[in-house]
């Protein structure tokens, strides 16, 4: 191993630095792990464009795959040198919420970050990465373009659990972006008929393509009607608004049935606060919820049907780049429309 390697930092808005981080050897608990691959996600790109305020530099990448090359003192478990793996979420597995299999909630679930005097952030967008053993999981022989974006589908399955989603059931998908794609897969997996709204045509045929049933174009149609037609009048049994936008958030109210949930996945910058009517609510027996990240068993079972074969994540890659050019990589990602941005070694 060199003394140090090189990692991608955003040290301003628009800016790329690439940085030297001493190399370490890994602790007690923890593995090192050389990156294959880290797709560029929302919180990478809003630090980069500045939409969201965040201390710089900052060193992103949190859908990542490698290869791991080492572990910590001690290490008992059952990966081995060599396997190939994506980086998730850790735990300390002695907390109330590990102990009672919401390991989402454990206050080491984002343990896996890093901070060099070169920068913070999860880190990915570099060589190299030492991250919690016990947020590794086996990809096998599986591209790590596709691997990497065994993350984002692990969201889109912890909100398809949580949210109850089942066979029989109406479904609805606000947006049609790359979270609003992964939610589709994951909804068509947990067998419920998915409708998706969405106002650009280009994505409501790629929505298609990945397997929604329904697609409403919201740009010539009032979604509210339209999903109240296709369900006989109910309303969907679960809507998810997978873009953080007032009137999306608006819309999925309405549009949920009596018994039905709504779904918040995205975060909405900046954050507008939106009306619930309590007595309609309490009438139909409707639920609000937040889903955010996911929990071991969900990243689990994401890298596996990855691995599998079971998901074709392929259409939802746009581009390919080079760490070396990881600002050629965010200017391409900010570009509106565009769907992930992978980043190379
Ligand atoms: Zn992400
Ligand atoms: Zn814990």
């Amino acid at each position: 191993m060199a003394s140090t390697f090189k990692a991608g930092a955003i040290t301003g808005v628009g800016a790329v630095e690439l940085v030297d981080v001493p190399t370490q050897e890994p602790g007690i608990g923890e593995a090192l792990v050389k990156i294959e691959a880290s797709a560029i996600c929302t919180w990478e790109q809003r630090t980069f464009s500045g939409a969201q305020g965040n201390k710089f530099p900052f060193i992103g990448g949190h859908e990542t795959a490698g290869t791991i090359v080492s572990f910590g003192p001690g290490y008992k478990g059952s990966l081995k040198v060599g396997d190939r793996v994506a980086l998730g979420g850790a735990s300390c597995g002695s907390c109330h919420w590990c102990y009672t299999g919401k390991d989402r909630v454990c206050e080491q679930h984002y343990g896996g970050s890093v901070d060099y005097p070169q920068g913070w952030g999860p880190g990915g967008f570099a060589e190299f990465k030492i991250h919690p053993a016990d947020g590794l999981f086996p990809i096998g022989d599986v591209d790590a373009d596709v691997a990497c974006l065994t993350e984002p589908l692990s969201c889109a399955l912890h909100a398809a659990r949580l949210s109850g989603a089942s066979v029989g059931m109406d479904v609805v998908i606000l947006g049609a972006g790359v979270m609003g794609l992964m939610n589709v897969i994951a909804m068509k997996k947990r067998g419920a008929r998915v409708i998706v709204s969405e106002i650009d045509a280009v994505r409501l045929e790629k929505a298609k393509k990945v397997g929604a049933d329904v697609i409403i174009d919201a740009s010539k149609e009032d979604p509210i009607e339209a999903v109240k037609k296709l369900t006989d009048g109910r309303g969907a049994d679960i809507v998810l608004a997978a873009i953080g936008h007032k009137v999306a958030n608006e819309q999925g109210m309405q549009m949920i049935a009596p018994r039905g949930t709504f779904v918040l996945f995205a975060s909405a910058h900046p954050e507008v606060p939106v009306e619930v009517g309590p007595n309609a609510m309490h009438n139909n027996e409707q639920r609000i919820m937040g889903v955010v990240s996911s929990e071991k068993e969900d990243f689990y079972i994401a890298a596996k049907l990855i691995r599998q074969g079971q998901v074709d994540l392929s259409s939802l890659i746009q581009n390919r780049y080079q760490l070396s050019d990881l600002k050629g990589a965010l200017d391409e990602a900010i570009l509106p429309g565009t769907y992930r941005i992978v980043v190379k070694n």
